[in-house]
């Protein structure tokens, strides 16, 4: 069994509702941003009980997606994506802070 990208969300776990900007978790992969695939090309969700078991496997192939997304180090946050500029997401829950 081989862990692939989810084919719906490219790996980001959420789709944006194209009418209303909203994003919601990725149905295919169940938000994971990943899928097993078998032999035949068949892909379906990795199970909860799995994810501990994956995790590490699931975290080199982020870490590979973000650097082709030109990413380095630290991941950005959900607000400072520009995919995500318009979005729930990409408001700042701390912007209106002062201190
Ligand atoms: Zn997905």
């Amino acid at each position: 069994m081989q862990i692939v990208r989810c084919i719906s969300c490219d790996g980001f776990g959420w789709i944006e509702d194209d009418f209303t900007g909203e994003s919601t978790d990725c149905d295919w992969c169940a938000g994971i941003g990943y899928v097993y695939r078998n032999g035949q090309g068949v892909d379906s969700k990795i199970p909860r009980e799995d994810w501990a078991k994956v995790a590490g496997q699931l975290e080199a192939l982020e870490a590979e997606r973000l650097r082709e997304m030109g990413y380095q180090g630290a991941a950005k946050k959900p607000w400072e994506q520009d995919i995500r500029e318009g979005t729930q997401g990409g408001q700042n829950p701390y912007e209106n802070e002062s201190d």
